[in-house]
């Protein structure tokens, strides 16, 4: 069977799919080139295409045995131009551009704006942003059927870019008919993460949980002022987030995006849920075979952070180079690990555990690998909770994960440091140990006299009780018996 071994690195890389990745021969490159976790952005393409991708991921999955985390990105109330004639057009600086409620495919003069709601509320001398922010219009006159701008800052539109409003309030809910019909498709599908985007309010999170009916994890994109002021509570509400630093710099002003980054990045790590730096990360790579210098340093800097994962978005979903993103970013985190000031900085945030045997078990284990060599650490665990609460303690050796879920093991792909490996439950001690060492030992992890840190909850298969901790030590029989295998 194909295999990829451990990554040899601690951080995740999602991967955006589009036009330039959802072919299956480029999605395989991906994945040998270090793609740990696939997104479907459901604000573009049709349903068909991302289902194509569902069933490439999986294909890829069995091909190389290794589960892979899929997450299916939700539009939320985003507000997007319509398309163009061309696919794309020239905004001219200084030059006035109409939006209206035409479908004709637009150019560089006018363009449909598919937002009722945004002809009732804009008015003249307000700012619409277009693409993250790149293109700024200045509204000169506004009727329910038309708004006239005149580009202060012109620039390449093309299908469907966003649109922001920063001085204006726009009364949609936070989940649209659309969300609920790609939410349904995702779930059905069976999307591993749920990323639910311009969350503002907790209850945009209950909401979603609701509809998802217990299948999935849900992804809070912070990318609101308002999320920002309630990230605890969010936080505590999902399970993982996202730092969606494009329309975060639009909300707010780009200066703002590196603190707050950093305060998501700690608030999420502390509280034990994954965290994904998302956004422009490699954006020059869209057009050219390497980075700027500042893209490195910015994708590095959210490594030495601690982050679960980085992503790239229009790098490897419509950009020229997408297997050499993916391969870019692999290289600056296996670089950056590499770093002996990395391992320090990594737990500059200090996750005290809380009063949980569980959490004192977890922080054994970064302790016990800090103080003797170990080549492992060995988590069993169905719901995936071990896992996230030993990988939170950021040890220096890598986890692997035991789980007979297969849904749990594609949703810790996500997460720092976990290698998951599905298994059949176990059902003694004895048999804990057994499998443990042979899976290391499979799995490159392991060498004559090597030690392993086992973690499990025993009675076995009951959710909830960690409470054990073992050491082992591989035998030189053991190397043999594997070797013969
Ligand atoms: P979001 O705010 O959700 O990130 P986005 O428009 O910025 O939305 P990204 O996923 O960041 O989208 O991808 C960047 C660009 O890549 C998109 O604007 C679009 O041009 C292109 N793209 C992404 N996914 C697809 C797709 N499935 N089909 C066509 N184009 C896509
Ligand atoms: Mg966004
Ligand atoms: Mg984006």
């Amino acid at each position: 069977m194909a295999k990829l071994q451990p990554r040899g690195r601690k951080v995740k890389i999602l991967a955006t799919l589009g036009p330039a990745s959802r072919d299956p021969e480029m999605l395989r490159r991906l994945l040998k080139a270090g793609a740990d976790a696939f997104r479907l952005n459901l604000s573009h393409g049709e349903h068909a295409d991302h289902l194509g991708s569902i069933h490439a991921i999986r294909a890829l999955e069995k091909e190389f045995n290794r589960p892979i985390a899929i997450l299916a990105d939700l539009q939320g109330p985003k507000l997007r131009v319509g398309s163009f004639a061309e696919g794309k057009a020239v905004i001219a600086h200084g030059q006035p551009f109409a939006f209206d409620r035409d479908p004709t495919p637009g150019n560089g003069e006018r363009v449909e704006l598919p937002h009722p709601e945004l002809f009732e509320v804009l008015e003249k001398g307000r700012l619409l942003l277009i693409n993250d922010g790149k293109i700024r219009l200045r509204v000169r006159k506004a009727t329910s059927e038309r708004i006239e701008t005149i580009a202060e800052v012109g620039g390449v539109i093309s299908d469907r870019k966003g649109v922001n409003v920063p001085d204006t309030e726009v009364p949609i809910p936070a989940l649209t008919e659309k969300d609920r019909r790609d939410l349904a498709f995702a779930i059905q599908h069976g999307a591993d993460w749920i990323g639910l985007s311009f969350v503002q309010r907790p209850e945009d999170l209950i909401e979603a949980r609701r509809l998802m009916g217990g299948r999935g994890a849900l992804c809070a994109k912070i990318e609101k002022p308002q999320a920002v002021n309630r990230l605890d509570e969010i936080i505590d509400l999902s399970d993982g987030v996202m730092v969606a630093r494009g329309d975060l710099g639009v909300e707010l002003n780009p200066e703002e995006v590196p603190p707050l980054q950093k305060k998501i990045v700690n608030a999420a790590r502390l509280a034990g849920k994954p965290v994904i730096v998302a956004t422009q990360m490699l954006e020059s790579m869209i057009e050219s075979p390497a980075p700027t210098r500042a893209e490195v340093s910015d994708v590095a800097n959210a490594v030495y952070d601690g982050c679960d994962a980085v992503m790239l978005s229009a790098e490897t979903a419509a950009g020229q180079w997408p297997e050499e993103a993916v391969d870019m970013m692999a290289r600056i985190a296996r670089q950056i690990e590499r770093d002996e000031a990395y391992r320090m900085r990594v737990r500059l945030v200090g996750t005290k555990p809380d009063a949980t045997t569980a959490d004192a078990l977890a922080h054994s284990c970064m302790t016990i690998a800090d103080t003797v060599p170990i080549e492992a650490i060995v988590v069993f665990t169905s719901s995936g909770s071990t896992a996230r609460r030993v990988t939170r303690e950021r040890p220096a050796v890598p986890v692997m994960v035991l789980t007979p879920t297969i849904s749990t093991a594609r949703r810790v792909a996500l997460l720092w440091g976990a290698h998951p490996v599905p298994t059949r439950d176990i059902g003694s001690f004895e048999e804990m140990i057994a499998k443990g060492k042979r899976m290391a030992l499979r799995h490159g992890y392991g060498g004559p006299g090597s030690k392993l840190v086992m973690v499990a909850g025993v009675p076995f298969g009951a959710p909830g009780a960690t409470n054990l901790l073992h050491v082992v030590t591989l035998s030189g029989n053991e190397l043999e018996q594997h070797a013969k295998s």
